[in-house]
C-alpha cells in the first residue's frame, strides 16, 4: 500500500494537461488564496493534515508517501507535514512529487536527508515546445534539477509522452540532459485524456505511436545513464504482463487536497474532481483511515479484472469482462 497525497490545491502553473484542476497563484497571493480554499474546505488545514498523519502512523508503521499537489513546497506548512512524515515512516519512505518554482538552496537544505528523493517533471528541453505547460515550466524545472543533484539530493525525472513531444530529437535530448547531470531515474508516462486533458484529446498518441517512443527511449540507455522507469499502463504495451494484471487501483490511494480518498491516482474529471463515485472511499479526516482500509467499495473496485478508468475514458464496459 502506497499514498499519493496532494497537500495543496494551489500551483504557480496552469498546464492544460493537469489532472488535478489547481488554483494558480504567486507569491504575492498565494497565503490569501489558500486561507480562502480552507475556510471554504476545499484545502485540509494544517490541523487536519497533522490528524490524518496521526491516523494513518496508527496503522502504519511504515508506509511509502508521495507528496504532491499542486506544488505542495509552496507552503511552509506543508515542509512541516513533510517532516512530521519522514519522522514518523523514515526519509526512505517520503518523496515529494513537485515543479522546480519553490525549488533554492534553502529549500534543498530542509529537504535533503528528510526524504528520498524530488520527482520533477520534463517533457522537453526546448521551452518553445512546451505548448502544454506554458515556456517558463521546463527551464525553471531544468534549473532545480540541476541544483538538487549539486546539492546531494536524489532526482527522479517523469516525461509525459504525447504528441507534441516525443519525436525523436525532444527525446534524445531529455535524455542527454539527463545523462549529463546523473539524474538516476527517468520515469515514462502515458498521456490520457482525464483531468483537463479531456479537453486535448488530440494530444493523445496510439499505441502504436507510444511503443515506437517507448522503444527509442530505451534505444539511448546507457550504462551509467539514469535507469528507465515505465507508467504501469505501459506493461501490455511492452509485453510485460495485461493490462489488468498491472492495474494497482487500490494498492495506491490518493488523497485530494480536500481531504478526499480516491482509489486510483488517474481518477480524475475535467474539474479535478474523482471521475466517479466508485473511486471514492470516503473522506480525511471524518473517516477513519482505518475505516477506507475496510472498506467495501475498495474490495469491490479490486474486482473488476480491468483498467476501470478505461471503462469511462473508452467506454470499454470493464464491467463485463
Ligand atoms: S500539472 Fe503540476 S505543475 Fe501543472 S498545473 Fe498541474 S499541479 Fe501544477
Ligand atoms: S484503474 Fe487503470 S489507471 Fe487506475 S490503477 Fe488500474 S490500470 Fe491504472
Amino acid at each position: 500500500m502506497e499514498i499519493c497525497w496532494n497537500l495543496t490545491h494551489c500551483c504557480p502553473f496552469s498546464c492544460k494537461i493537469c489532472m488535478v484542476n489547481p488554483i494558480n497563484v504567486s507569491d504575492d497571493n498565494k497565503l490569501a488564496v489558500q486561507s480562502k480554499l480552507q475556510k471554504s474546505g476545499m484545502c485540509l488545514t494544517f490541523d487536519d493534515k497533522t490528524r490524518i498523519l496521526k491516523d494513518i502512523a496508527s496503522n502504519f508503521d511504515k508506509i511509502k508517501i508521495d507528496f504532491a499537489g499542486g506544488d505542495p513546497l509552496l507552503f511552509k506548512e506543508n515542509l512541516e507535514i513533510i517532516e512530521m512524515a519522514s519522522n514518523y515512516f523514515g526519509p526512505e519512505n517520503i518523496e515529494v512529487s513537485t515543479t522546480g518554482y519553490c525549488i533554492e538552496e534553502g529549500m534543498l537544505d530542509s529537504l535533503v536527508g528528510r526524504i528520498s528523493k524530488l520527482d520533477f517533471t520534463l517533457d522537453t528541453v526546448f521551452p518553445k515546445m512546451e505548448s502544454a505547460r506554458g515556456d517558463r515550466y521546463s527551464q525553471i524545472n531544468i534549473n532545480a534539477i540541476k541544483l538538487s543533484i549539486k546539492k546531494g539530493m536524489p532526482v527522479t525525472v517523469s516525461t509525459v509522452l504525447k504528441k507534441d513531444n516525443m519525436n525523436k530529437e525532444n527525446l534524445k535530448e531529455i535524455s542527454e540532459f539527463l545523462i549529463a547531470n546523473k539524474v538516476s531515474n527517468w520515469f515514462l508516462l502515458r498521456f490520457r485524456p482525464l483531468g483537463r486533458g479531456v479537453n486535448h484529446k488530440s494530444l493523445e498518441p496510439s499505441e502504436e505511436e507510444y511503443k515506437k517512443a517507448l522503444d527509442y527511449c530505451f534505444s539511448l540507455k546507457q550504462k551509467d545513464g539514469p535507469k528507465i522507469g515505465i507508467h504501469h499502463t505501459f506493461y501490455e504495451l511492452m509485453g510485460i504482463m495485461s493490462r489488468n494484471e498491472s492495474c494497482k487501483v487500490g494498492s495506491k490511494l490518493t488523497i485530494l487536497s480536500d481531504g478526499t480518498v480516491i482509489s486510483c491516482c488517474w481518477a480524475f474529471n475535467d474539474r479535478g474532481r474523482p471521475l466517479n463515485d466508485m473511486f471514492v472511499l470516503g473522506k480525511l479526516p471524518e473517516t477513519k483511515f482505518r475505516e477506507i482500509l475496510n472498506s467495501k467499495k475498495l474490495e469491490e473496485i479490486k474486482k473488476i479484472p480491468a483498467c476501470r478508468v478505461d471503462y469511462f475514458v473508452n467506454k470499454r464496459d470493464v464491467m463485463s469482462h
